[in-house]
């Protein structure tokens, strides 16, 4: 799975890190928002839809391995 963030319309809020169940081990918000630790993403889209400015892309897909849906 992917987490891209478009740098050019995210603002900094941390709306996305507040929003998500996993936020403080996930977000790092600093000036930008990066999303990190990945594994403990359950890909459950509130961050995107949470976005005041539609920077957030979550993604299924991944280039390198395949995740698995429980
Ligand atoms: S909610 Fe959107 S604009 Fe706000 S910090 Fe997160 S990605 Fe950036
Ligand atoms: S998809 Fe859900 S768990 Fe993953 S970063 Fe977004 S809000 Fe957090």
């Amino acid at each position: 799975m992917n987490i891209q963030v478009d740098k050019d319309k995210c603002t900094g809020c941390g709306i996305c890190k507040e929003a998500c169940p996993k936020g403080a081990k996930i977000w790092d918000i600093n000036k930008k928002a990066m999303a990190t630790n990945l594994q403990y993403c359950h890909i459950c889209t509130i961050c995107a839809g949470k976005c005041p400015e539609q920077a957030i892309h979550v993604s299924r897909e991944d280039n390198n391995e395949k995740t698995k849906n429980e």
